[in-house]
């Protein structure tokens, strides 16, 4: 939660103070408070559906219960916001799918910067502190320097990683990764991907090709294919989503540099349009800054 208040500082200073600020200017709840609020919900990227929703809703609700203490209304607008999140997750979990036995093999999917390899060295702590045996599999094969990035991560964690040379194919290291954790009985493979930006036809074949051959060595996996995003670059972040969610089946979002960003709100405008769980949220550059999304407590850390 203390990371949450620090990391979450931008969102709040401008997503809540300017919610908070919004309803202290206004004396009474008419049509020009509900344009402003459309306005200040679309500015944090809440996105337009969710906007006008919250909105229409809020209409309702302030007439039903007759309120008009901005303290009243600004309650209702962060309900509305937490059930808009829920209700468009149909219910499933934020949890990590972990195999049954045998190692979890997690796949990273992103377009390059949006901080794939420092989630991967961060989680690689975090579950080797948990006490699980983790490997690293560096598939970036094409961004020059990515490999060598893993591998500070690697030494850094005191975990074991599965390298390729340069710009050779990168399943050969999907397939000695995957081969190497279930020989040595390794709890967790994390898999590095390449975050080419290229149409969606070759996203497809790769992402395919490397799960056919996760899949021949181990059938249920992999057990998550995780979107990473950066929530600073807004709807770009909602269109490369939509395109890695039509190419292969994400089973969750990795959402970082939300310390960065004042929009805060694209995490409902995901979870509104894609219907996939955000399951961490990156607040930080730094090893421990990454957290278990629950959007609860992000909805209303908006808002302290
Ligand atoms: P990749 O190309 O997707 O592997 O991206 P990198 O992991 O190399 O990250 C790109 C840049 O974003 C690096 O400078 C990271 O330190 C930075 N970064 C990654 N995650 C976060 C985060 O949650 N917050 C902040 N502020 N920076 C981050």
């Amino acid at each position: 939660a203390e990371l949450y208040d620090r990391g979450l500082e931008k969102s709040r200073t401008s997503f809540g103070d300017r919610l908070n600020s919004f309803l202290a200017k206004f004396r009474r709840v008419d049509e020009s408070f509900f344009d402003d609020l459309e306005e200040t919900l679309i500015e944090a990227d809440v996105g337009y559906d969710a906007a006008m929703r919250i909105s229409d809703e809020l209409r309702d609700e302030v007439k039903l219960k007759n309120a008009k203490n901005p303290k009243e209304v600004q309650s209702v607008i962060v309900e509305k916001l937490v059930e808009i999140y829920d209700e468009s997750g149909n219910g499933e979990s934020t949890e990590v799918h972990f195999a049954k036995d045998g190692p979890t093999v997690i796949l990273f999917v992103g377009v390059n910067g949006v901080g794939k390899t420092t989630t991967i060295g961060k989680m690689a702590a975090r579950y080797k502190k948990q006490g699980k045996k983790v490997l690293l599999a560096a598939a970036d094969t094409f961004r020059a320097g990515a490999t060598e990035q893993l591998d500070v991560w690697a030494k850094r964690d005191g975990v074991d990683i599965v390298v390729g040379k340069p710009q050779s194919d990168p399943a050969a290291v999907v397939f000695d990764g995957v081969k190497k954790a279930k020989e040595e009985n390794y709890d967790i493979l994390f898999i590095d991907t390449a975050g080419r930006l290229q149409n969606k036809v070759n996203l497809m074949n790769e992402l395919e090709k490397m799960k056919r051959i996760i899949t021949r060595e181990i059938p249920e996996a992999p057990h998550e294919v995780l979107l990473v995003l950066d929530a600073t670059t807004g709807q770009n972040a909602l269109n490369q989503a939509k395109m890695f969610k039509d190419s292969t089946d994400v089973t969750g979002i990795v959402l970082t540099k939300l310390d960065g960003t004042a929009r805060g709100g694209i995490v409902l405008a995901i979870r509104n349009e894609l219907h996939v769980p955000v399951k961490f949220a990156g607040l930080g550059e730094q090893v421990g800054d990454l957290r278990a999304f629950d959007p609860n407590e992000f909805v209303y850390g908006l808002f302290k």
